[in-house]
């Protein structure tokens, strides 16, 4: 028997749930010698989902350092480097005879679900005599025979989602594999597509070997198309299928069924309420002990505390940068080639910059950006947390999502980190205001585990939701960030070309904001963000996007849209005293589009926003607008949006 371990693109830590169990089982210098771990890097998907030139570079680039960072440790680490992920897998659990696949439960739902099929229709091509009796598959409605188990530690919260057995409410349409488009995108990030498998191996150094390991091997079996039905073509022979054991996530807090317990029978899920839960469950910013335990400084949140307009000549701490290394710099000249490529076969080039580049690519440099925050601007995180600067595309922000999210650094240890920091108790702490240290690990326990947690709670029908039937195709200015001719958008659109970031409020209160006002498809925008952001991923997207940025889940995450016109902007930022619009004005061709909008959308949901408590304010506002008037903003947010169709 020899054991496989697969590590997926965002599982980039030592702590991955596989790794210290098997050397628990073997005992640690065995387990590394023997057992071997594969990490694939696929570009097939980029045919289908071309993704920001800064977050390539940093996926690969980050992957192939952790490639070092394990065979230094002594484990036995394969990288491929190929186009198809399923091709990939089958030739090395062939090439290294794996019989069994041991996989961290992936934070994107359709990553699982692909590997699964991969693995399904492998064992169903090559029925192996030899192969043990496996148990049926634990995945509702499944008709799959896959070679997969879960690891008896695992309980799937899907068994108590609430979409279970629940009939599918804006069921999206399945092409001929029963896949939804969205699904399919997903899908095609481990591709199953039909291309020719390149394999190079890396040296010691993690530098690729050209030429090294060549391999060409024929195209694997499923061929799924979108837009087609699966092309059947020959099966090269790679034996037995190995058994697939998942093992339940160590990458976030809250496991899923932690959260499915904590959710289940609530009316509503309040985010506070969950992230206090947390704050007692790990006892974080906590004092006193057992029943009589409050929370530091006497209270729960200090948001209020937290809302402040930009100054005059706001600027924060310059961020941490690094120079590319000579790995980066081999990513780099890839994603060139790839652009290259692109050109050559007349497709559009990949979104965004790729140079200069200077994000973190390895966990010691995720831990030096760590310390820096703490160092420079944990102390200044909470009051300008809502702040849009022109020039300033960080401020006090963290820019630790990308890291997180890979996997280099943990949520754990980088709340510990942070509350060790910025504890009264500490001697350099003392000018960490609570408000700050506060803001940030609720971003962080709050936030981030309670959006992982609703993505598998609500079910794979949520993505798919559209409260609003918002249908508008997105603006040629979002593809191409830039040139919308507002100055806010164009603010946010020109730095997140430059490095693949925006800071929150500039991802909910102009891009998302934009796009709920104008009407934008849900799905379509979800993809937009999905591809353009240097820490998206499906997880976090959708909670983000389709919840909180668009309601297009009709208020199952936030109690009202977050809907607003350039009024809001105006304070927030400075954005407004460069722009051609007026921001004073809601009608007429100088008018800001965002207050247009605004009140279009208004109007025209009035009926479903009427329903709503916390809106009754602004549709008396509405009522009391007169007719003529209404009239006159709607005429110049019909000319708006008409301007923008592609
Ligand atoms: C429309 C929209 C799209 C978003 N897309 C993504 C995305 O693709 N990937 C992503 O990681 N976050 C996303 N977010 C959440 C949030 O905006 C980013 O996590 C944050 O801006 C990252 O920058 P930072 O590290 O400087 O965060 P900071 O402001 O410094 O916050 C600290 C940390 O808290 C966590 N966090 C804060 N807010 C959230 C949130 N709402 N959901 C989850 N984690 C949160 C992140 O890990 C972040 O690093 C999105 C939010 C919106 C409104
Ligand atoms: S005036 Fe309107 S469009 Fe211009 S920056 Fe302000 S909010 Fe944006």
């Amino acid at each position: 028997m020899t054991i496989g371990i697969l590590v997926l693109s965002d599982q980039l830590n030592q702590r991955h749930a596989v790794l210290p169990l098997l050397e628990e089982r073997f005992g640690a210098s065995d387990a590394r010698r023997h057992c071997r771990v594969l990490l694939i890097e696929s570009s097939a998907p980029l045919e289908r989902m071309p993704l920001h030139r800064q977050r390539l570079v940093l996926l690969w680039s980050a992957l192939r350092h952790f490639v070092v960072e394990l065979r230094e440790a002594g484990w036995q680490a394969d990288h491929r480097e190929v186009e198809s992920f399923g091709g990939a897998l089958r030739a090395w659990c062939a090439e290294h005879g794996i019989t069994e696949l041991h996989a961290m439960e992936p934070a994107d739902r359709p990553v699982r679900e692909a590997l699964e099929r991969i693995i399904s229709r492998w064992e169903s091509s090559n029925p192996d005599p030899r192969a043990p009796d496996l148990p049926a598959p634990d995945r509702t409605g499944s008709k799959s025979s896959a070679a997969y188990q879960t690891h008896p530690d695992q309980t799937r919260s899907e068994a108590i989602s609430p979409e279970k057995n629940s009939p599918e409410k804006n069921s999206p349409e399945k092409n001929s594999l029963g896949l939804t488009s969205r699904d399919q995108i997903i899908l095609d990030q481990i591709s199953l597509d039909p291309k020719t498998l390149e394999q190079t191996t890396l040296n010691q150094n993690g530098h690729a070997e050209p030429g090294s390991g060549l391999a060409r091997l024929r195209p694997p079996r499923f061929a799924g198309s979108l837009h087609g039905s699966p092309k059947p073509t020959p099966e090269p022979n790679f034996g037995a299928a190995p058994t697939l054991i998942w093992h339940p996530s160590s990458a976030f807090l809250w496991s899923r069924e932690e959260f499915a317990t904590w959710a289940h029978g609530r009316r509503q899920l309040r985010m506070e309420l969950f992230y206090r839960e947390g704050r007692r469950r790990f006892g974080v910013l906590m004092e006193g002990e057992g029943p009589s335990v409050t929370p530091l400084g006497g209270q729960w949140n200090f948001d209020h505390d937290n809302r402040r307009s930009p100054t005059k000549g706001l600027a924060g701490p310059t961020p941490l940068w690094f120079e590319p290394d000579t790995i980066t710099l081999e990513v780099i000249a890839k994603v060139r080639r790839l652009d290259a490529s692109r050109d050559s076969r007349g497709l559009a080039p990949l979104p965004g910059d790729l140079e200069p580049f200077g994000w973190a690519v390895s966990r010691h440099q995720a831990l030096a950006v760590l310390e820096h925050f703490i160092a420079t601007r944990l102390a200044g995180f909470g009051p300008y947390q809502d702040a849009m600067v022109s020039g300033q595309p960080t401020l006090w922000h963290s820019l630790l999502s990308p890291f997180i999210n890979l996997g280099l650094l943990h949520p754990l240890e980088v709340i510990q980190r942070l509350e060790q920091a910025g504890h009264p108790s500490a001697v350099a702490a003392t000018a960490v205001p609570l408000a700050s240290l506060e803001g940030v690990i609720r971003q962080i326990l709050g936030w981030r585990e309670y959006t992982h947690g609703l993505y598998h709670w609500l079910g794979p029908t949520y993505p798919h939701l559209n409260h609003f039937q918002a249908s508008r195709p997105l603006p040629a200015w979002l593809e191409q960030l830039g040139c919308s001719g507002m100055a806010c958008m164009d603010t946010v659109l020109a730095e997140l070309k430059a490095t693949g970031y925006a800071h929150h409020i500039q991802r909910l209160m102009v891009l998302a904001n934009y796009g709920l006002l104008a009407g934008l498809d849900p799905q379509a925008l979800t993809t937009w963000f999905h591809r353009q952001f240097i820490d998206g991923h499906d997880w976090v997207m959708q909670t983000n996007v389709i919840g909180m940025g668009l309601f297009a889940d009709g208020g199952r995450l936030a109690s009202k849209p977050y809907a607003a016109s350039g009024n809001y902007i105006n304070r927030m930022s400075t954005y407004c005293k460069g722009c051609r619009f007026n921001v004073k004005q809601r009608s007429g061709t100088d008018a800001c589009p965002f207050n247009s909008l605004y009140w279009d959308f208004l109007a025209r949901h009035a009926d479903q926003l009427r329903a709503n408590p916390r809106m009754g304010l602004v549709i008396k506002q509405l009522d009391r607008l007169p007719p003529e008037e209404l009239a006159a903003i709607r005429a110049t947010a019909a000319a708006h949006l008409m301007a923008q169709a592609p």
